[in-house]
């Protein structure tokens, strides 16, 4: 039998890498693990994280302002960008550590380098040039930000990454894009006191979740003062004479803002890998193709996480990582489990959602009971704040499975989650009304709703 250097070689220190490298060697195989940037890949270097840490920061003007109505007077606030960005790279720096750490106690081995494939056992590490040979090889790349070459001043654009480490806050910003990306990122700046436009090319902000939520955020969005441009792209960026970007837009405007930020999407992160000499296959995007194992065509050589471009999400690269550790180290196949996803978008205010929008669910069923209800949320009534919350169950009217649940509103994401195992375990609308309310909460109208608000039949909504 042929000896290798490594058991188990992972490529990519990110979220799904970083764990499926751990659990390996805490299993006590033979591990290494490249990482070309910093441990932690994007979620926490450059994605959820600080994204979120951003977020909790825009929430403060609200807050200051919601204050009053409860009697709190609260005096001048100013916003430090400086101390917001330096408090964000210790916090993100503490949890690289933990990664790292967890990784050497585990006892893998980790490179700071950059890795292709040479071959389907052997790889090379870029910043020694020296070649390993792994028994089992993982595909942990990611994704990388998806720039549009063809637009004219590209390079006066930022990315998101580049949105984490800007000197100085912008007085105004651009955002391109429709997704979950750029509309927390529009709601971050906005909430900071940045002036703020969205600019998309659809029909309506954020593809694929429910309609009346993506409606509403988006009514409330420009209620708060952002502005939303649809059906509408940027196609010329220019810098003026006063270091400001001149932008050119599809629908003939002309808006001059301080910086733009491109967030239009994520590519697989497969160039350069080396793919071709391993002989593994990827498809038009450039994604590697894997079977329900995460396993590619190349029989030792598996993937995980956004490199395979299926569902974007940090909890789901984890998943594949532990999935692919099940099946080649404790000898029991383990297919990745796709089904009922929770996920939130963490704008202002936020969404979260588990299974399938009204529009999905309605080509999938025959007939649907859908129960809404839009309400203004109890501390609103004394914050004077107009705002909304909607709760919304999709229910499949034949067996009446909850096949969708879908907030608007504080703290959305966190009640996704505990719906989440709800519907996983194929809770009914009646097991729902079973339930008894925690009073006073706005989470207790997903339990209230008792009558249906309209049923929709062959696709179309009917009292
Ligand atoms: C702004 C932003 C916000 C996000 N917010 C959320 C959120 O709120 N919730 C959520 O669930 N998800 C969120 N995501 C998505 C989430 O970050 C990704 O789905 C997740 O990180 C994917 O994990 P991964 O292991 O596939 O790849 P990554 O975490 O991207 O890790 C891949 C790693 O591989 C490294 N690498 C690439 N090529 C090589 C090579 N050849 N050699 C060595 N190393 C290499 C990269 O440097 C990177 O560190 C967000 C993403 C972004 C960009």
């Amino acid at each position: 039998m042929t000896e290798f250097d490594y058991d188990f070689f992972v490529i990519g220190g990110g979220s799904g890498g970083v764990r499926a490298a751990r659990v390996a060697a805490s299993l006590g195989k033979r591990v290494g693990i490249a990482e070309e940037y910093r441990y932690g890949g994007t979620c926490v270097i450059r994605g959820c994280v600080p994204k979120k840490l951003f977020v909790y920061a825009s929430h403060f003007s609200e807050e200051f302002e919601d204050a009053a109505g409860f009697g709190w007077r609260v005096g001048e606030s100013h916003f430090d960008w400086q101390t917001l960005i330096a408090n964000k790279d210790r916090e993100v720096a503490r949890l690289e550590g933990l990664y790292r750490k967890g990784l050497s106690n585990a006892g893998a081995e980790i490179f700071d380098s950059r890795a292709e494939l040479v071959d389907e056992h052997r790889i090379r590490i870029i910043s020694s040039n020296q070649i390993v040979t792994a028994d089992k090889i993982l595909i942990a790349v990611g994704g990388r930000v998806n720039s549009v070459d063809k637009l004219e001043g590209q390079e006066l654009t930022i990315s998101s990454n580049e949105a984490f480490h800007l000197e100085n806050l912008p007085k105004s910003i651009l955002i391109a894009g429709g997704g979950y990306i750029a509309v927390e990122f529009a709601n971050i700046f906005h909430g900071l006191g940045v002036e703020t436009t969205l600019i998309y090319r659809g029909p309506e902000i954020l593809k694929n979740f429910d309609m009346d939520l993506r409606r509403t955020l988006h009514r409330t969005m420009e209620e708060k003062g952002i502005r939303i441009l649809c059906h509408e792209v940027i196609t010329k960026v220019v810098r003026s004479a006063d270091a400001r970007l001149d932008v050119t837009t599809s629908g003939g405007k002309n808006l001059k803002v301080d910086q733009v930020m491109m967030a239009l999407g994520r590519i697989p992160n497969t160039s350069g890998l080396g793919l071709e000499n391993a002989g593994v296959g990827t498809n038009e995007n450039g994604a590697v193709v894997v079977d329900d194992y995460m396993r590619t065509n190349v029989e030792n050589i598996f993937a995980v996480g956004d490199v395979t471009d299926r569902i974007q999400l940090t909890p789901v690269a984890i998943h594949e990582a532990m999935c692919v550790v099940e099946t080649l180290f404790k000898d029991n196949p383990t297919k990745a489990d796709h089904e009922m996803i929770a996920t939130a978008v963490f704008s202002q205010p936020e969404i979260g959602t588990v299974g399938l929008s009204e529009d999905a669910a309605a080509r999938k069923y025959d007939e649907l009971e859908v129960y809404s209800a839009t309400f203004r949320p109890m501390r609103h009534t004394l914050s004077g704040r107009q705002e909304k919350m909607i709760t919304k169950l999709v229910v499949n009217a034949a067996d009446r499975r909850v096949v969708g649940a879908h907030i608007l509103g504080p703290d959305a994401g966190e009640m996704a989650q505990l719906l989440a195992i709800a519907l996983k375990a194929g809770c009914t609308k009646d097991d729902f009304d079973r339930t008894m309310a925690v009073h006073p909460t706005a989470a207790e109208e997903l339990v209230t709703m008792y009558q249906p608000s309209f049923r929709v039949k062959d696709g179309v909504r009917v009292e």
